[in-house]
């Protein structure tokens, strides 16, 4: 089964890289992040809760994140394996992570670290430019669009997270050494992590994430 985690630092390519193989193997690409942008955007009460937490680069309580990832994983298109990207980010989460899926009779198949070094991750995410409306993601250097501030897949207009601010940056990789890079050890201890080299060109790594996918059953 495909029961996927992308673990890695932010910047490190874990969405970029998990649209494009979860459509490659039909499973849905399932980010906490993205969920919570989508709330804030139809300003539900979970969204306005949420937001000041992300703006500043902070997570959000362990228990909101884990109540998410508990309806998602419900839903029936997630029956055939998945890509979690942004889940879990701290011990607390992976461990009702574990416990989640036990309860429901299923297990992770693997952990992907997505290692990238730290100055590549800076410029990654001050250059990232998302589409507001389909969501594609370009780069101002590495992958810019045909048209400045034009998305070239749908036309709608691109923007720049708060949260890829330098100031939020800052704070987010702070906030990933201090929570989340514990889990590598985690997983580790777990026998289900799996490193990849994600500071290589984007193809390269697409690459390597490929093969680990088509090796799981
Ligand atoms: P991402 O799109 O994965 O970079 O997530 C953006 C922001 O959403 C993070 O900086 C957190 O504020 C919040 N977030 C996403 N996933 C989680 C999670 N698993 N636990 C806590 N906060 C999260």
């Amino acid at each position: 089964m495909k029961n996927v985690v992308f673990l890695g630092p932010p910047g490190a390519g874990k969405g970029t890289q998990a649209v494009d193989l979860a459509r490659k193997y039909g499973i849905p690409h399932i980010s906490t992040g993205d969920i919570l942008r989508e709330e804030i955007k139809a300003g539900t009460e979970l969204g306005k809760l949420a937001r000041n937490y992300i703006d500043d680069g902070n997570l959000v309580p362990d228990e909101l994140a884990v109540d998410i990832i508990r309806k998602r994983l419900q839903k029936e298109d997630a029956g055939n394996g998945y890509i979690l990207d942004g889940f879990p980010r701290t011990i607390p989460q992976a461990e009702m992570l574990e416990h989640l899926l036990s309860e429901m009779g299923t297990e992770l198949s693997r952990v992907i670290y997505l290692d990238a070094p730290e100055d590549v991750i800076i410029k990654r995410l001050s250059g990232r430019r998302i589409c507001h409306q389909c969501g594609k993601i370009f780069h101002t250097v590495n992958m810019p669009p045909l048209k400045p501030g034009i998305c070239d897949a749908c036309g709608g207009e691109l923007y720049q997270r708060p949260d890829d601010e330098p100031e939020a940056i800052r704070q987010r990789l702070q906030v990933y050494r201090d929570k989340t890079e514990d889990l590598i050890q985690w997983y580790a201890d777990r026998r289900l992590l799996e490193r990849v080299d994600a500071g290589i060109a984007r193809v390269e790594t697409y690459k390597k994430l490929e093969e680990i996918l088509s090796r799981l059953q």
